[in-house]
């Protein structure tokens, strides 16, 4: 079994600002992190390979800072972590993204089967949730969404059964092999890198593809291949906080009667 994880490098969304003059983010200083929901994918890629064997592969496409973050994917336990940059693939929006990500895969699967591709459920910087189903329709192959738990891969069958996360509810649902997978958080605990993994890591060295290791198209790379146009961005403004009443348990009538007096004027409440 062969499972492939595409893993985001994003700017840690605690720490980003936004320019109040440009509008635009403020990238500098901001340390960079895997994309949380993609953490949770590799577990479960690890996960996957410790119960029915096998092989995970991480890629990423980014520029070269990325193989930080591939490292990391390393010392948790992936067997192979691949860098896929090149100055033609900047500016790519989710269309030429998805894009470069289906070709990579692609030649994966030719050197080795790949059964199971999994994706974080959105990326805390750019929030698409995009680019997992564009990867999926592009292979012509089934994409199961927002799951949260896996309950089983049937080898023989060729099959596996998911949990999918529902507003109200979940949703279980079995498709064939191979198939991609969006996550969501609550899918597993992760694990803590042991100290071999941590050593590997370190010394790994991150292979890196180009647009001559992988066969794209130019018209689809890139700002060219990229048909999103952004207006504007920008922090919407500060909501002024609610009221409060206080002195509810002392003289709950003073303060309903206040509340009401507040209410009718905004007919909220009838005046009867
Ligand atoms: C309106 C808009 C305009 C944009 N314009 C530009 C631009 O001009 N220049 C520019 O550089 N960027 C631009 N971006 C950012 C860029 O399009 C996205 O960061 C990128 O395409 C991924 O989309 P996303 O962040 O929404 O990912 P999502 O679709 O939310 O990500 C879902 C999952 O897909 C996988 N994934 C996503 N991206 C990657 C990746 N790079 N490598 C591996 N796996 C990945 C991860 O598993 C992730 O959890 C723009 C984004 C938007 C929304």
């Amino acid at each position: 079994m062969h499972y492939v994880v595409c893993m985001k490098q994003v700017p840690d969304a605690t720490e980003v600002k936004i320019d109040p003059k440009t509008n635009t983010l403020i990238r500098e200083g901001v340390p960079a992190i895997i994309n949380p929901y993609d953490i949770h994918a590799i577990e479960e890629a690890l996960k996957f390979k410790d119960q029915y064997g096998g092989k995970v592969t991480v890629i990423t496409m980014g520029p070269s800072l990325a193989i930080d973050a591939l490292r990391k994917a390393v010392s948790f336990g992936v067997d192979r972590a691949i860098l896929i940059s090149d100055k033609a693939f900047a500016g790519a929006d989710t269309l030429s993204t998805s894009y470069v990500l289906t070709q990579a895969i692609r030649k994966l699967n030719e050197e080795e089967k790949v059964d199971i591709i999994l994706c974080g459920k959105q990326a805390i910087d750019g929030d698409t949730a995009q680019v997992g189903p564009g990867i999926a329709a592009r292979l012509g192959i089934p994409q199961l969404t927002y799951v949260m738990k896996v309950d089983k891969i049937d080898r023989e069958k060729n099959e596996i059964q998911v949990e999918r996360k529902l507003e109200n509810g979940r949703e279980v649902v079995k498709t064939a092999l191979p198939v991609l997978l969006t996550v969501v958080k609550d899918l597993n605990e992760l694990r803590y890198a042991s100290l071999p993994n941590l050593i590997r890591a370190a010394r790994y060295e991150v292979e890196t593809w180009n647009k001559q290791d992988i066969p794209v198209e130019d018209k689809y790379l890139g700002l060219k291949g990229s048909p999103t146009m952004v207006r504007n961005i920008f922090a919407p403004p500060e909501r002024p906080g609610g009221e409060m009443i206080a002195g509810g348990q002392e003289d709950p009538d003073r303060v309903v009667a206040q509340l009401v007096e507040k209410l009718i004027p905004l007919k909220i409440i009838p005046n009867s």
